[in-house]
């Protein structure tokens, strides 16, 4: 008889618990816990560096855990890693792999490991390589040849598909169409765990995001949930002229924080229509001078900045 405690373990898709993953005397991951659902996007977010692709290697079995636990599909990796490769798919890089064959030979032999396949010219048609079918995987573009990791992730029809910097290097017409690839399983009620730098990919994409620094969770929710927690404030951004006094608005009414990066200011406010009055009409006055003026509610950036201080990409 199943006991609500199994019930509950069955419904997600990952289960990770204080997982730690250590490199010698460094602590890459340092006790993280998460789940993934099924049809769910859940985003590892986080800069270079702070644990993502080690978080997301071990949950695929390709490297040991130092403690913890994990479990996909309701089944132990470490114990069971053959088994589950079978209902996951990897994302890797193919660039330097299988240089001399097709892509659709590429697609053939991956799915030639598997029980379970797709035909490959599905994959080609869903990722958008029909012209290319038969070049030689090493005469496709940088975009295509992601293109076609992205494919070979997904020969097997997994029930779970991990992406590693899905997007990275693709022109935004081609990002977009991966977007959609990548909700399209959703909608097929896959789990998605992506890792990102980029957070508009984050935004748009993830249903949660866990943003990871130097191996540790330091939030996790509905981006909009995390930008919400951590911000009453709008963000005011201009560039402006060294006469600026900053010291200044800092004691303005609702202005809770400043940031000055390369010439472009950022004001948080809980005021926005009292501050912006204020800072038009002292540029106004010819006081400084203020160009390229905008306002924005507040991202997933600004929250990784109000807690670490840093950018996520630096
Ligand atoms: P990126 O976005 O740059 O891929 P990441 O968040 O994926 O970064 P990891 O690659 O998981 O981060 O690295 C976490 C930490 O572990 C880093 O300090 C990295 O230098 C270190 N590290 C990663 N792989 C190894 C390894 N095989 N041996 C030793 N240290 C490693």
């Amino acid at each position: 008889m199943s006991t609500d405690c199994d019930i509950m373990r069955a419904m997600h898709a990952i289960e990770v618990s204080g997982l730690v993953k250590r490199y010698g005397a460094l602590v890459a991951v340092d006790g993280i816990s998460f789940t993934v659902e099924r049809g769910e996007v859940f985003g590892l977010l986080g800069p270079n560096g702070a644990g993502k692709t080690t978080t997301v290697e071990v949950i695929e079995g390709l490297r040991k855990l130092d403690d913890g636990t994990v479990r996909v599909l309701d089944t132990d990796v470490v114990r069971n890693s053959k088994e589950i490769k079978q209902r996951i798919g990897i994302q890797l890089q193919t660039s330097s792999l299988f240089e001399s064959l097709t892509a659709r030979e590429v697609l053939d032999l991956f799915g030639s490991f598997y029980r379970k396949k797709l035909p490959a010219d599905e994959l080609i048609s869903l990722l958008n390589l029909q012209e290319k079918r038969n070049s030689l995987v090493k005469n496709l573009s940088g975009g295509q040849q992601q293109r076609l990791s992205v494919a070979l992730a997904l020969v097997n029809d997994p029930e779970v598909v991990f992406l590693d910097e899905p997007t990275t290097g693709l022109d935004p017409q081609a990002r977009r169409a991966l977007w959609e690839v990548i909700e399209h399983l959703k909608r097929r009620d896959r789990a998605i765990l992506l890792t990102t730098h980029q957070m508009e990919e984050a935004e748009r994409l993830c249903d949660r995001v866990a943003i990871i620094d130097h191996g540790h969770i330091l939030a996790m929710g509905k981006p909009r949930d995390l930008v919400k927690s951590n911000f009453e404030e709008v963000a005011i951004e201009f560039e402006a002229d060294g006469r600026i006094d900053l010291g200044s608005l800092k004691g303005l009414e609702g202005v809770s924080n400043i940031r000055e990066e390369e010439g472009v200011v950022t004001v948080y406010t809980k005021e926005a229509q009292g501050t912006l009055a204020v800072l038009l009409s002292s540029a106004a006055k010819g006081e400084w001078q203020m160009d390229n003026m905008r306002v924005r509610v507040a991202t997933l950036e600004d929250v990784f900045l109000k807690l670490t201080g840093r950018r996520i990409r630096e």
